[in-house]
């Protein structure tokens, strides 16, 4: 992908992001590393919501915290991304947002379980963070956070939000849809019979194969492509 493209790609998962519900005002941000330079990233400005999101207003970051590129203050949370990009190679995009259902179900008590195609993304488990609440602001409570993830795809903070990385922006933002849809079926369903799929690693893999596609339909669809 080349850098333009990336830019573009983190202005787009947030407008879908947006579009999906998982927006809450001003809250909730995407990042992606960019292209060429893996100690950088692109990240959505602050003030702006998902749905507000265009790739010229992206501000370009260093992993230590030095806007190279852009007009505002970054997200006071942008220790999240910076910590997670230092410590996972394998991870080049990392969605943080603010969604009901991902907030509820571990407010319940449940384990996020693979009972369905969005759950067995996370057939690893999904680990919580609930070290505190407060914006992650510094860059100890990032690695704090950074640490919990460890080599997951996916972190609940707890009374907070969750955290969604993938290989790429398709995968993070499919992956951030997925991880919604996941805990509200399994907040819908009545408990009793939970039957995790059997196949929930071949599961997981056809659903990432599928990421891309699935991010540019909604990308048509939003009349963003
Ligand atoms: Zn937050």
């Amino acid at each position: 992908v080349t850098d333009p493209d990336r830019r573009r790609e983190v202005a787009v998962a947030c407008r879908i992001l947006a579009d999906a519900g998982l927006g809450d005002s001003i809250y909730g941000h995407v990042a992606a590393r960019v292209t060429g330079h893996p100690d950088q990233f692109w990240v959505k400005p602050p003030g702006l919501g998902l749905a507000e999101t265009a790739a010229e207003s992206l501000l370009r970051m260093s992993l230590g915290g030095d806007v190279l590129k852009g007009q505002a203050p970054p997200h006071r949370e942008w220790p999240i991304h910076a910590a997670i990009f230092a410590s996972r190679s394998d991870v080049h995009a990392v969605v943080h947002t603010h969604p009901k259902f991902g907030i509820t179900l571990p407010l319940s008590g449940q384990r996020l379980l693979p009972v369905n195609q969005d759950g067995a993304l996370f057939h690893d488990g999904v680990p919580e963070f609930t070290a505190f609440a407060h914006l992650v602001d510094t860059i100890e409570d990032g690695q704090m956070v950074a640490q919990s993830l460890g080599m997951s795809r996916a972190l609940f903070l707890l009374n907070h939000g969750v955290v969604v990385v993938g290989e790429d922006v398709a995968a993070a933002t499919v992956g951030a849809l997925m991880l919604e849809r996941a805990c509200e079926i399994q907040l819908l369903a009545p408990s009793g019979r939970p039957a995790p799929l059997a196949d929930a690693i071949t599961v997981a893999r056809q659903r990432l194969q599928g990421a891309r596609r699935v991010f540019d339909h909604h990308a048509r669809r939003l009349g963003l492509s």
